[in-house]
């Protein structure tokens, strides 16, 4: 028996996968899994991991915004992953409001974003049909975890307790009622404005108002990043990185089981492709090295961003994946790279010091600037590392 599935459409402008209506990919359906509240246990990782085997190919990611995607789902398994996940942990829908992973327990967080992200959740639902799937919200607490590389259209920043700035709006400071309803007036100006509509096109909109690209530690699956300890209000978490955003099930069921094995009860999905293990012990450190998750600052592998490639995706010219693992070794200190695919540029859609983008004449190698740019030189397949590693030198 099988159940009925909507598919979303890879080449719509604006479309989202989710967990009822995936995405179809080179390598099957893609689900995109917004769990609510960003934090699953030991336990519930494990079973997602294992549907994630038994409906799909194995491969899971955590996103640049901290959610948790599902691989290579068939028209046949899609419904019934869904239904098991949906039985299995509680599952967000609706507008994106995303906040930091550890808000309401940081101690260094201005004021806690939770309250004022709930009340815009409530406030859009009479029109958030009328919104494009790909609008979001930030609301910035302030914190360890800094979320300016997150793209939004509507984005709350805390300067203080109960004090907040909203971009689109007139950069005035304002208590936390009166951040929602700015908020909600922009939501709403755009729900107006069509399904298609995003900030840019509000005459509020400036371009000063645009996200700043962050610190080096951190930001939206780009530039380096931090994976030192993180203070909570009642304990610490320790962040894991999976390299280039993916690992396969298998390396997640471990992960939980060595988490569950050492008292860890929380694990929380973050921004920038992490996991952050609430108060885990410090051989839990080495068992997530060991099974390859990135544990250590220094890793090269923090400085690539990579999408699948073709090895999952339609467009891709090479496997990206495997070509990132390939070149991070040759990648000099302080120097980032982003290995694409195709010129669309999905994994980082910002510059890089080195891009290798895949197109149709072959690898292409942008210096200082985005995938879709035109590449400073051509490369053989035997000349890649070389290249990098000179290009990296000389930059
Ligand atoms: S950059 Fe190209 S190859 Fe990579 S995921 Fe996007 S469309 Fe596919």
């Amino acid at each position: 028996m099988s159940l009925p599935l909507d598919i979303a459409d890879p080449r719509r402008r604006g479309e989202c996968p989710t967990l009822e209506v995936p995405m179809a990919t080179g390598d099957g359906l893609l689900a995109r899994i917004r769990v609510a509240g960003g934090r699953l246990s030991p336990d519930e990782l494990k079973a997602l991991a294992r549907l994630a085997a038994s409906h799909g190919n194995g491969l899971m990611e955590v996103t640049a915004r901290g959610n948790l995607q599902v691989r290579g789902l068939t028209a046949a398994s899609a419904p019934f992953f869904a239904e098991a996940v949906t039985g299995l942990i509680e599952v967000e829908s609706g507008l994106v409001v995303d906040c930091s992973p550890l808000a309401g327990e940081d101690p260094e967080e201005l004021d806690d974003p939770r309250p004022i992200a709930e009340a815009i959740r409530r406030g859009a639902e009479a029109f958030e049909g009328q919104l494009g799937p790909k609008v979001s919200v930030v609301v910035d607490g302030g914190g360890q975890i800094w979320l300016a590389g997150l793209k939004a259209d509507v984005r709350l920043v805390a300067t203080g307790r109960d004090r907040w700035v909203v971009t689109p709006g007139d950069g005035g400071e304002m208590d936390g009622g009166g951040a929602v309803r700015v908020a909600l007036k922009m939501l709403r100006a755009l729900a107006e404005l069509g399904p298609a509509a995003r900030a840019t096109d509000l005459p509020q909109y400036r371009a000063e108002t645009a996200p700043h690209p962050g610190p080096p530690h951190e930001g939206e699956g780009g530039g380096p990043v931090g994976v030192g300890w993180l203070r909570l209000s009642n304990g610490f978490s320790m962040p894991v990185s999976l390299p280039f955003g993916a690992a396969d099930a298998g390396m997640l069921a471990a992960l939980a089981d060595a988490a569950s094995a050492a008292g860890v009860q929380t694990i929380r999905l973050a921004p920038a492709h992490r996991l952050l293990m609430d108060n885990a012990p410090d051989g839990l450190i080495e068992t997530a090295s060991a099974l390859g998750f990135i544990t250590d600052p220094a890793d090269a592998r923090l400085r690539v961003n990579a999408c699948i490639g073709s090895a999952g995706c339609a467009s891709g010219h090479f496997p990206a994946r495997a070509m990132a693992l390939r070149l991070a070794p040759a990648l000099p200190a302080g120097v980032s790279l982003h290995v694409s695919g195709c010129p669309k540029g999905c994994a980082h859609p910002r510059p890089a010091d080195l891009t290798l983008v895949g197109t149709s004449a072959g690898y292409g190698l942008v210096i200082g600037g985005r995938a879709g740019d035109t590449p400073a030189t051509m490369l053989a397949e035997g000349a890649i590392e070389s290249a990098i590693a000179s290009a990296g030198r000389q930059g």
